[in-house]
């Protein structure tokens, strides 16, 4: 694909032949100086609705919901819905449909939490959190990815350690029976700031979830978050007293494109 097409495609995610690691890394090198708005913009004409945001509901899925949305940018929107969330994240996706005037996707796991403690066991995420996440979080994601061309994500890279090299753009292996394929993941949000994603969300009046206001900086399920001490990094009320610190979604793809940011 030259870069002409790259710049002006025309197509809007109709039969465009996938994009090569080169090219994503001339991508990523445009994205660090553009806006999110401008980056959501060319997902939108390149992949159309063969990319989809995926949403945790977390500050800065958010203010990336409220961007596309002001832009006019239709995207599929889902969630992992692990039958284990807060009851303050249930609601908040409504209040957020219902702001937003959109419909937000839930992805379900195979077995509910009642079948998972039949055939597992009770409190899996105790035993096995990898397991539990794998089950409830990944095998649904998986499912939802291999209809798509992007899965475009909230990931920051202040968020905490594993993620501060992640690329606005980004190219992964899809694993797939029989074949595998590429599948690019966007993170239009990656050099966003805390402070700047709490002005925007204030600013808007974007409904957020409550739990935020009680100490709660980064928030799952239930059973597996905690609040977070002053200094604790975003992350590190998550999976508590494991030294697990991703649920695996950001994982289990190996990853095509290293960029030195
Ligand atoms: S975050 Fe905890 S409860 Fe949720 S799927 Fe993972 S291990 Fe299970």
């Amino acid at each position: 694909m030259s870069t002409e097409s790259i710049n002006a495609p025309e197509l809007s995610g109709i039969g465009l032949p996938p994009l090569t690691p080169a090219e994503v890394a001339e991508l990523d090198q445009r994205f660090q100086s553009q806006s999110t708005t401008e980056i959501l913009t060319w997902a939108w004409n390149y992949f159309g609705n063969r990319a989809a945001i995926g949403t945790s509901f977390q500050g800065a899925g958010l203010v990336m919901l409220h961007l596309a949305r002001e832009a006019g940018l239709p995207f599929p929107t889902f969630t992992l819905d692990t039958g284990l969330l807060f009851p303050e994240t249930l609601a908040v996706k409504q209040r957020l449909e219902e702001f937003l005037c959109i419909k937000i996707e839930a992805l379900l796991p195979d077995l509910t939490v009642a079948e998972q403690t039949e055939a597992m066991g009770p409190d899996l995420w105790l035993r096995d959190p990898d397991l539990c996440c794998t089950v409830r979080k990944v095998m649904p994601l998986q499912r939802r990815l291999a209809d798509l061309d992007a899965w475009i994500t909230g990931l920051r890279r202040e968020q905490s350690s594993t993620r501060a090299n992640v690329g606005i753009i980004e190219l992964y292996t899809l694993e797939g029976h029989p074949v595998s394929r590429d599948i690019v993941k966007l993170n239009p949000m990656a050099n966003w700031t805390r402070t700047a994603i709490w002005d925007y969300i204030r600013q808007h009046g974007i409904p957020y979830n409550p739990l935020h206001d009680q100490g709660y900086r980064s928030i799952g399920c239930q059973p597996c978050t905690h609040r977070t001490a002053v200094g604790d990094n975003e992350r590190a009320g998550r999976w508590t007293g494991f030294s697990k610190v991703e649920c695996g979604i950001h994982t289990f793809m190996s990853k095509k494109t290293n960029f030195e940011i």
